[in-house]
């Protein structure tokens, strides 16, 4: 086992001043970069004070940090949450407030803005008391400064709030073992390919090593850090992004180091029938659950939203749906159209749980990936009277 860096993310509530500590932290002006289109951000990176690794996600806001979550990945060890003093707590600090407590990270909280002339550092402390916060010094043990990141005040401090903090963690993670990751974040380039940030949660990593990552394979072809810098191996707590996976995965995917090349194919195709049976199943248990919930709890509607390719299918499909309706059970059809079916429709279904329907037209892909987020069931027909039948 090796004493490990901590990783810290940053939250609060909006214009609290989360990426402009995290800016401040870097040293480099992110914002500048952005606006210039141009933007060497990974999702993570590491920086070295006096002689202690510090990793942050950065990915500022509890969103990110709420998905991660969802997807069963708690790799946060440390909440530092943003608190601006002019406006003291707001509705994002205490939901941070809550996502940090429900994740049982330790929290640390950064009073911001104590440049601005209206700072009231009594009044946030005390807001923060009034919703379950109790800061050292003032009845408990929450860690916390006061910090500028337009002056720079007070972020050193921070840096070593956060040490220390991780030092009473005692956070180790196991060296000699084939690495194991997390994905931060994963993109398709058209010049280098799929990029993949990765921060490894123990073992190492090095450049040729065989991987397997979701239901993606491949070779570490080449790891460089968040200046673009190439880098032969990685450790506990560090970030790279790693070049050479098949596809692109998903945010929160485990990465692996395995033995060789055929074991690496072998998972990550396994994997893959397993995603395809699970669509199938979870397309079909859609219409199984109407079945079931008609019966069970009395549903007494039916809601859909029709598309279909030409006006004339839209108004036969509507016509003959309408006509199934018994004194039992009403179908509704709350939106029609011609065109496919995009993330509106699915938006929709999932806010009025209805199911969508769809005759010779296409789902888009942010629809399919939205409906699978918020499992809303698509189906789609090319036969008039196969759709009848199902409904
Ligand atoms: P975020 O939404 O929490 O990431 O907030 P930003 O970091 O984008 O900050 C919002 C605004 O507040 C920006 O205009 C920052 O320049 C400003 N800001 C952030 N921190 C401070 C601070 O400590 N003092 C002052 N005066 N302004 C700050």
């Amino acid at each position: 086992m090796v004493t490990r860096a901590p990783i810290v993310t940053i939250m609060g509530h909006v214009d609290h001043g989360k990426t402009a500590i995290l800016d401040q932290i870097r040293q480099t002006n992110v914002v500048a970069g952005e606006s210039g289109g141009i933007t060497q951000h990974i999702g993570a990176y590491q920086i070295s004070y006096n002689g202690h690794k510090i990793t942050f996600l950065d990915t500022p806001g509890h969103e990110a940090f709420a998905a991660m979550r969802a997807r069963g990945a708690n790799i946060t060890d440390t909440a530092v949450i943003v608190v601006a003093a002019n406006e003291s707590v707001k509705k994002q600090t205490l939901e941070a407030i809550d996502h940090a407590k429900a994740a049982g990270v330790q929290m640390i909280v950064a009073i911001n803005k104590m440049d601005l002339p209206d700072a009231n550092l009594d009044r946030t402390i005390n807001d923060l008391m009034t919703h379950g916060v109790y800061l050292e010094n003032y009845g408990g043990d929450t860690l916390w400064c006061e910090t500028s990141a337009k002056t720079g005040e007070g972020i050193n401090e921070l840096l070593e709030t956060i040490i220390l903090s991780s030092e009473m963690m005692e956070l180790t993670a196991p060296v000699d073992v084939f690495g194991r990751g997390i994905v931060i974040e994963s993109q398709k380039d058209s010049r280098k390919g799929v990029m993949v940030t990765v921060l490894l949660q123990e073992g190492t990593l090095e450049k040729g090593d065989n991987i397997v990552c979701g239901a993606n394979s491949g070779r570490v072809r080449r790891m460089e850090n968040e200046r673009e810098m190439e880098i032969a191996k990685m450790g506990p707590s560090d970030v790279a992004v790693i070049y050479g996976l098949s596809g692109v995965p998903k945010a929160g995917d485990i990465l692996n180091k395995v033995e060789d090349e055929k074991t690496a194919r072998q998972i990550s195709s396994e994997r893959q029938n397993i995603r395809k049976e699970r669509e199938k199943f979870q397309q079909k248990t859609n219409l199984d659950n109407l079945f079931q919930r008609i019966k069970e709890e009395n549903m007494n509607e039916v809601k859909l939203i029709v598309k279909a390719d030409t006006d004339g299918s839209v108004g036969a499909l509507c016509d003959s749906f309408q006509k199934l309706s018994t004194d039992e059970v009403v179908v509704n059809i709350i939106r029609s159209g011609v065109g496919g079916i995009n993330e509106a429709d699915v938006n929709l279904a999932s806010a009025s749980d209805a199911l969508i329907i769809g005759f010779h037209v296409r789902t888009n892909n942010a629809a399919k990936k939205l409906a699978e987020e918020e499992n809303v069931g698509i189906q789609i027909f090319q036969i008039i009277y196969e759709a009848i039948d199902v409904i």
